[in-house]
């Protein structure tokens, strides 16, 4: 027998996925170079050059036995130091190597987190629409309920009393993820301050604590010069899951964490937890050679300055046509309003050689996700399919 709901997880189309295959069935037909696809969130530049000869470094000169063996469960102290290090000088908290667990990237993170915290089949876990499309994967796999929340146009920043209304005693958690895929939203430190008492009261209303997971691939992403607003710094109850697929452009290595801070009140009781929840689902291990590499490099990330490019390309080109864009502040990822249903308008789009996702897998439809990780000159020499494509509804009587 096989598990029926696995079943249609494993043969349900990714909506990442969906268009990708579509758009590239054209390729024969418009020419290879003529197929502009903005598809998939994977970097498109190299890791830092520190970490890559760091982990050069590593292989000709440690041993190499201790290099490719099983981690300690938690991580490799030194480099779950390192990273406390790095971002209690950054955020100006006190974390403790203690509170780290590391993990094969935040998917597992997030997997391990929310199977820590669900005590009943009822639990719901609060998202902010629109949100990561494989946040519904991870949930519903585990047999737990989404409260889906939609956050505001046109900037996607959170609606707060929409969030009060829905919270309720069978909330578990929200699952935060600023900055955010895809609406590349960073959410304001003032937003941040009444999200935090909003649980906090909502807690003490329904006598359980509704755990903040801080989902963060993103946040050395950011595109402008401003500070990133560290959700941890303003509710207790928070957990950080991180991946550095993003930030260090390793996202085949499978590398993150999970971040407990302090183990004060329920706290106390999630770490272990989440260590065996890593363990039940068999994700505990991050590859030693890559959590060694970071002892060094801890406070590095990837050059952004090919997504701002992309960004102010796309955002500039697409503004003047007539498109109704997001303008990403991090991450990235940008959101087009579509001219019809969103799936309808990325068939037009593939027909045209231009591939993107459609935010219904979302959670939030009437837009596409335009992933800006391609080369420049994809981006650039993209603008005239795209006018192509706003021509062919305008020419529509
Ligand atoms: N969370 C968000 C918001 C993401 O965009 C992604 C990947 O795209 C992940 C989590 C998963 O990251 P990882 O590659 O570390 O599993």
């Amino acid at each position: 027998m096989v598990s029926g709901s696995m079943y249609k997880l494993g043969t349900a189309v990714s909506p990442i996925r969906a268009y990708y295959e579509l758009g590239w069935s054209r390729a024969e037909e418009l020419g290879r170079e003529n197929i502009f696809d903005f598809s998939l969130g994977a970097p498109a530049v190299p890791m830092p050059d520190a970490y890559r000869r760091e982990l050069i470094r590593l292989l000709e000169e440690e041993d190499q036995v201790k290099l490719h063996t099983y981690a300690p469960h938690p991580g490799v102290p030194e480099t779950k130091k390192a990273i406390t290090d790095d971002l209690n000088s950054r955020f100006g908290c006190s974390f403790d190597p203690g509170d780290i667990i590391m993990t094969a990237g935040a998917a597992p993170a997030i997997s391990a987190v929310l199977s820590a915290i669900k005590t009943s089949p009822s639990d719901e876990i609060a998202l902010l629409a629109p949100y990561f499309s494989e946040y519904s994967a991870i949930i519903e796999g585990l047999g737990l309920k989404k409260l889906e929340i939609k956050t505001l146009e046109p900037d996607f920043h959170l609606d707060l009393d929409a969030i009060e209304r829905a919270l309720g005693p069978d909330t578990a958690a929200l699952l935060l993820n600023s900055p955010n895929n895809p609406s590349g939203a960073v959410y304001p430190a003032e937003d941040l301050k009444r999200l935090a008492e909003i649980l906090k009261n909502k807690s003490e209303e329904f006598g359980r604590t509704i755990f903040l997971i801080s989902d963060e691939p993103y946040r050395e992403l950011m595109l402008e010069d401003e500070e990133f607003p560290f959700p941890a710094n303003f509710y207790d109850d928070t957990v950080i899951c991180y991946s550095y697929s993003k930030s260090l452009s390793i996202a085949g290595e499978r590398m993150g964490y999970v971040l407990i801070p302090g183990a004060n009140g329920e706290r106390k009781k999630l770490f272990p937890a989440v260590m065996g929840a890593a363990r039940a689902n068999g994700v505990s291990n991050a590859p030693v050679l890559f959590q060694k590499a970071l002892i060094k490099c801890a406070g590095l990330s990837s050059d952004t300055e090919l997504y701002r490019k992309n960004r102010d390309v796309l955002y500039d080109a697409l503004t003047s046509m007539g498109y109704v864009c997001t303008k990403p502040k991090a991450t990235f990822y940008m959101m087009v309003k579509t001219l019809e249903d969103d799936r309808a308008f990325c068939e037009r789009a593939a027909s045209m050689g231009l591939i993107f996702a459609p935010c219904s897998g979302f959670g939030f439809p009437g837009y596409v996700r335009v992933a800006l990780c391609v080369p420049e000159d994809t981006a650039k020499r993209s603008v005239g399919a795209f006018r192509r494509l706003m021509d062919s509804y305008r020419q529509e009587p």
